[in-house]
């Protein structure tokens, strides 16, 4: 019964100059999302994007129910509500509502409060809000048991929701919440260490959250971490390119340096001479690719080498900008998160980490920057070991 789905934005309208910029892709992402799932054409009218088959037609239920979890994946859209285009016209109007009221009433038991919420930028429309309103209550309770339809104002199970614009009004009844943020690809590509831990993931799509699209590097120590442990983080990856038009991942494998790092330095500095490391590549392959930061799952204080200390001298390895979304998170909200987004049911799976490797028992929690970088004077050819690292990663 709908034939069309209007998407509304927040933060967008805030834009000025670049307003144009973010609303273009934000429908480019949608026409993304929507593809394969049901034929559209996405349009922008006047702070909205609005979303009809191409050929005029209403939707069906299925395409309707294919659509939604489609755009709750929509950067940048705030909500979104399934409804009916009508001419601004209130006959046409109140037909509108007879018809597509019916079907929701049906099947609830007892009593149903309901009310109608309109809303006219049509100024020249001859009937103001408050007076729309009440016509399509009158009209709706009269297709019901008085008995049965209570008009609640406040805290109505059902909603009519009423747009009257310039070009045509609209009418729905569900509305549902997008995931907010900006349209990813507003901002520039950025690069994500991923592992199969719950929070890099998390990072992950906060920024793309914020519009950036993202690739990811992980790291791997094969044949020391099995091959599940790169399973595990190709099936993040492919979760997490369902937000965004495909990012790629890089397989870096650390085994080389990892060695490197266990016969010639100090055994308590092993993870923040691992993390210097993986910064370096990561860096490189960003700058090979054009990603313009690194994206890290960091959390200020959590382990060993995320203490501001050691976080420190991990990122004086590089020249590049680094983005800590969850920096200030506590785990159980990060974790809320991953549950939101999906990723928490295939991180949960334990699988043996490239950081463990050779990994000390007691790590030293402050390395200063100096002994650091001391320590790696002390691993014959590091440069070549980077540099094999990089040329031989594995992109998918
Ligand atoms: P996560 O849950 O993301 O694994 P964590 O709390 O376990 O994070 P660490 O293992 O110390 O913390 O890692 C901190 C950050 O370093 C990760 O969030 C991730 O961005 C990066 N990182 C750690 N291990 C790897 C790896 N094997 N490959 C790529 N990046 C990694
Ligand atoms: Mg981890």
């Amino acid at each position: 019964m709908y034939n069309c789905i209007i998407c509304r934005y927040h933060e967008i309208a805030t834009k000025g100059n670049n307003r144009n910029m973010f609303e273009r892709c934000l429908a480019d992402n949608i026409r993304h999302l929507l593809s394969g799932v049901a034929p559209c054409r996405v349009l922008r009218v006047r702070g909205r994007i609005w979303i009809e088959h191409p050929e005029g037609r209403d939707y069906t239920d299925e395409e309707i129910s294919g659509m939604i979890p489609a755009l709750r994946r929509a950067f940048g859209v705030e909500t979104f509500s399934p409804a009916v285009r009508i001419a601004s016209d209130m006959d046409a109007i109140r037909n509108a509502a007879l018809e597509i009221a019916p079907p929701v009433f049906e099947g609830r038991p007892d009593t149903v409060t309901f009310r109608v919420r309109a809303r006219r930028s049509n100024k020249r429309f001859p009937m103001r809000s408050k007076e729309i309103e009440i016509d399509l209550v009158s009209a709706v309770a009269g297709l019901f048991d008085h008995r049965r339809f209570k008009l609640d104002l406040d805290h109505a199970e059902l909603t009519l929701g009423c747009e009257v614009r310039d070009e045509f009004s609209l009418l729905y009844f569900d509305t549902y919440e997008g995931p907010g943020g900006l349209p990813v690809g507003s901002n520039p590509r950025v690069l994500t260490l991923l592992s199969g831990g719950i929070d890099s993931p998390v990072a992950a799509y906060l920024v793309m959250k914020r519009g950036s699209p993202t690739d990811y590097v992980s790291f791997h120590s094969y044949p020391y971490t099995p091959a599940e442990t790169t399973d595990k983080v190709k099936t993040i990856a492919a979760h997490l390119n369902t937000f965004q038009a495909t990012g790629k991942l890089h397989l870096v494998n650390l085994l080389e340096l990892q060695k490197a790092v266990r016969d010639n330095c100090s055994e308590r500095l092993r993870t923040v001479l691992y993390r210097r490391a993986m910064f370096r590549i990561a860096e490189r392959i960003a700058r090979e690719t054009g990603c313009r930061a690194l994206v890290t799952g960091e959390a200020l204080g959590q382990v060993a080498s995320q203490t501001l200390v050691n976080m420190d001298t991990i990122n004086r390895s590089i020249d590049m900008l680094v983005l800590r979304p969850i920096v200030g998170e506590d785990k159980l909200d990060t974790i809320a998160v991953a549950e939101k987004i999906g990723t928490m049911k295939i991180s949960e799976k334990q699988v043996p980490d490239s950081c463990t490797v050779f990994a000390p028992s007691s790590p030293s929690t402050s390395v200063p920057l100096v002994i650091a970088e001391k320590e790696e004077l002390l691993i014959p050819d590091y440069a070549g070991i980077l540099e094999r690292a990089v040329a031989s990663r594995e992109t998918f």
